[in-house]
């Protein structure tokens, strides 16, 4: 007797194999048997006739550990078939919460209550920051969720506590850690004693289940880092076999050298560390190597192709190196569907739409405002382009027109268009562009060791992230549905290729023997996907939707989606380094 058994599948092992018709058998959170299951019995029975099974997506660049605690069942990652992230990437995490914390993605916005301008004025690379004594108690406020963790360890074993939708493998963050050592006094080399203080929390974190240790290398603080700095963290990882993963650095100034950092060579920074110490070291979202500027396709898939050659390379002198890409469609975090969004920071200045939309009526406000957009020098984190489409507004005439084409039948430049807009509506909704458009290559994906991130968050479908009377500010449409993007992107290859990917590559690259696969003995991690009815759903107006087709959601041998619905069991495990205790 098993647990479930799926009958009639065409079964896609994450080997990049070709499909094959098999039923598969579950058992005590393990596929227990695949072939002809015809006599035998389960508890649960899914007939899957017309339809593909497949092992769990593996995320290789999520963050959700960042919103683990706000939202534990994780349906926006389990209602697109992802069963495991690998995660704390780019140097953010939750944890340590020392004596002071510096706010990443979905957690700054418990900093609006403390610093909102701050947070409304400030992009990648700046991150607002504050003692963890303050912001518990704006965490709280914010989220009604007490930050009663201060090491990796009791962060770790809070998630354990609440129980999570997913399987999560957690880097500790270098940006807390550093934050910790060295407070607001950030930007500039560490001392020797602090540093012995990071080593500390590198070591507490990897005692504690950490998988590895993750740099971000473009972000306050750990852009101000020494190499020196970087490699004495790093060593503390060898004992534990733990991977150091880094956004490596790639704009901006390297301090070690006083020179202009360029793409290639923060990967070598990265690998130069791991050949060092003799560690697994991984590329997070690997970008171009080298600019092509001006823009040049044929010059930017060059760029990709050498720097996989570079990498190569450090393989031949015995580095072991990883590496994973966002899917092409991807849309980042940061991600305001209200027009509004692109002036949030005027708008936090006014205390909201309603005055912002007064103030807006005076032409020297408007004249303020366009200029600072004109010159770079908008403080909000919305970018304005007037190629973006407006898709809802109270003038309907508007919808699915470009800024600039309103703007030319206004006869008024872009910038006074978009005031305009907004002034008939402040709610209108439109259409960000892809963050990887203009400096995309397919060359990455398209690689035969390729594995796939999608660089977001895990939510739940009802999550409200945002304050009332501003731009809302949801989570991004990749947050639900990037992975069922990438499938239906890719239609012109074998399905089989794409899904190894998302599942057997991942297990590879990071390094996991039970899952990743549909084999015999491993993980029950298992989706049962209906490829002809599948469908993103991706929405610009309102992202927080399920795509079609994700028809069963299995987590270590638990229905966690079943005919498209969430049953919200948390089946899902974090791992101690490796392996799932
Ligand atoms: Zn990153």
């Amino acid at each position: 007797m098993y647990d479930i058994i799926i009958k009639n599948g065409q079964v896609i092992d994450g080997s990049g194999a070709k499909a094959f018709a098999a039923d598969v058998a579950i058992k005590d959170g393990k596929i227990a048997k695949i072939g002809s299951l015809g006599s035998e019995s389960a508890e649960k029975v899914i007939d899957a006739a017309g339809k593909y099974v497949t092992p769990g997506f593996i995320d290789m660049h999520c963050h959700a550990d960042l919103t683990a605690m706000l939202c534990p069942d994780m349906e926006g990652l389990l209602g697109q078939g992802i069963t495991t992230g690998f995660t704390g990437h780019c140097g953010m995490t939750m944890a340590p919460a020392g004596r002071y914390f510096i706010g990443m993605l979905e957690d700054v916005k418990a900093f609006e209550e403390i610093m909102p301008l701050m947070t409304y004025g400030k992009g990648p690379g700046s991150y607002p920051a504050a003692d963890t004594e303050t912001l518990r108690k704006a965490f709280k406020k914010r989220f009604g969720v007490d930050m009663d963790w201060t090491t990796f360890g009791d962060f770790r074993e809070r998630l354990r506590r609440d129980g999570l939708g997913i399987n999560m493998y957690m880097e500790v963050g270098h940006a807390e850690i550093r934050m910790d050592a060295m407070g607001f006094d950030y930007k500039r080399f560490a001392t020797q004693e602090e540093i012995d203080v990071m080593k500390k929390h590198v070591i507490e974190a990897m005692e504690s289940g950490a998988t590895g240790l993750s740099f971000g290398l473009d972000y306050a603080p750990g852009m101000f880092a020494s190499f020196d700095e970087l490699c004495q963290l790093a060593e503390c990882l060898k004992p534990y076999n733990g991977i150091l993963a880094a956004h490596t650095r790639s704009r901006g100034k390297d301090p070690n050298t006083g020179e202009d950092a360029h793409p290639i060579d923060g990967m070598k920074e990265l690998m130069e560390i791991g050949l060092k110490h003799g560690l697994h070291v991984h590329i997070s979202h690997i970008q171009p190597g080298f600019s092509a500027v001006p823009f040049d396709q044929k010059m930017l898939d060059a760029s990709a192709e050498k720097s996989l050659e570079i990498i190569n390379e450090y393989r031949a002198k015995g580095l072991h190196v990883t590496w994973d890409v966002l899917v092409p469609e991807y849309i980042p975090w940061f991600f305001f569907p209200d027009l509004a969004g692109i002036v949030k920071y005027y708008v936090a200045c006014c205390g909201g739409k309603k005055a912002f939309a007064e103030k807006l009526k005076s032409p020297a406000y408007q004249f303020e405002i366009a200029e600072a957009i004109k010159n770079n020098k908008n403080p909000s984190f919305g970018r304005f382009n007037e190629n973006y489409p407006i898709l809802r507004c109270k003038n309907k005439s508007y919808e699915g027109k470009t800024i600039k084409e309103i703007a030319d039948e206004m006869g008024k430049e872009p910038v006074y268009a978009m005031f305009e807009i907004l002034l008939q509506d402040m709610d209108t909704r439109y259409k960000q562009n892809r963050l990887g458009s203009g400096k995309h290559t397919n060359v990455y994906n398209q690689a035969e060791e390729a594995c796939m991130g999608l660089d977001n968050c895990g939510y739940d479908y009802d999550f409200e992230g945002e304050l009332p009377d501003m731009p809302v500010d949801y989570s991004t449409p990749t947050s639900y549905c990037g992975m069922i993007t990438f499938i239906e992107k890719r239609k012109d290859f074998p399905f089989e290729e794409t899904i190894r990917k998302m599942t057997g590559n991942a297990a590879v690259a990071l390094g996991v023997k039970d899952r990743g696969f549909i084999r015999e003995g491993l993980v029950a991690d298992v989706l049962v996907l209906d490829k002809d009815n599948l469908r993103s759903n991706e929405d610009f107006t309102d992202p927080r939707h399920k795509p079609d087709g994700v028809d069963i959601v299995i987590v270590n041998g638990k229905l966690a989606v079943e005919n498209g619905v969430h049953t919200h069991v948390r089946a899902g495990k974090i791992a101690h380094g490796l392996e799932m205790k």
